[in-house]
């Protein structure tokens, strides 16, 4: 090989790869757009769930009313099939739907604007503005039941 062959050489092996450059950010924008597609998916608007500070008794009739069901109820609201509904919660002026109520009376509500969430008791809790432990825990509950079954404290 003549001293010019061998340069030619060693330029090839120095040139950038172009190819194997573009295959390998066609397979980076592969994986990012298959990333988007399943954060799409997986909306955190369906995950997150708020744990209950206080909870209805697992025998409690109240407990079976879906969120939905006590949101029309309690704030006159019409709450649409995915559930999302202007925030209806005291100090929080809510200009688009970002609370949430859930139709699995397990999951409650949750208000991505607040940050507010949790049981049909914490609902009441913050709708009242009363403590939910304690007599607190009583009161809410006898004022849910009057709204929600028709009855005081049943
Ligand atoms: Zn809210």
């Amino acid at each position: 090989m003549t001293p010019e062959g061998r340069d030619r050489e060693s330029e090839r092996v120095v040139l950038p790869d172009w190819r194997a450059i573009a295959e390998a950010s066609d397979r980076q924008n592969d994986r990012d757009h298959q990333r988007m597609v399943a954060a799409t998916r997986r909306p955190q608007a369906t995950t997150v769930r708020s744990p209950a500070i206080a909870q209805l008794g697992p025998g409690d009739p109240l407990r079976l009313i879906p969120p939905p069901v006590a949101f029309e109820i309690l704030f006159g609201l019409e709450v649409p099939r995915s559930g999302f509904v202007r925030c209806p919660l005291p100090g929080h002026d809510d200009r688009t739907p970002s609370c949430k109520a859930f139709a699995d009376p397990d999951r409650g509500f949750h208000c991505w604007g607040c940050n507010r969430g949790g049981s049909l008791i914490d609902l009441g809790a913050h709708l009242w503005e009363i403590s939910p432990r304690g007599a607190g825990y009583f009161e809410i509950r006898s004022r849910l039941a009057a709204a929600l079954l028709g009855r005081e404290g049943a």
